[in-house]
């Protein structure tokens, strides 16, 4: 898909869960992503590459599945910028989840989560989000 065809609306809605398939499928095959996140096995895709978006029923929030290559996007979730911080948790836990002191919502996490901010959604999100990270005194890695 042509980045000039995508709803780039950093902080909007996405109004069904095919559109947060699109837009979660869009983010996998991004090529800054790709570049940035490459899936070991195959280069030519990133990490994200088939990442499964669940409609989240039953859920109490989104999430992403450990096991399951796979997020939860429930309706009251379906934002970009949740999407995004769900396909962070996968890329930190695929790059550093196995080792010591590893947390879900650690430096990894955050820098994965800002980097992408930063490749999807543009500098502007990125800037916004990394004054959040400053004022809270979040590390990132
Ligand atoms: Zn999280």
């Amino acid at each position: 898909m042509a980045d000039s065809a995508l709803p780039l609306r950093p902080y909007g809605w996405l109004t069904s869960l095919a559109a947060a398939r699109a837009f979660v499928g869009h983010v996998a095959a991004h090529p800054a992503v790709v570049a940035r996140w490459p899936d070991p096995a195959r280069p030519d895709r990133s990490l994200l590459a088939g990442l499964e978006v669940t409609d989240g029923r039953g859920r109490r929030s989104a999430a992403s599945y450990i096991g399951r290559h796979a997020i939860a996007l429930p309706v009251r979730y379906r934002m970009r910028w949740v999407a995004l911080h769900e396909c962070a948790h996968v890329i930190a836990r695929a790059l550093h989840g196995a080792e010591p002191g590893y947390a879900p919502h650690g430096a990894e996490f955050a820098g994965a989560y800002l980097a992408l901010c930063g490749l999807v959604l543009g500098p502007d999100a990125h800037s916004r989000l990394a004054a959040a990270f400053r004022a809270e005194a979040v590390r990132v890695r």
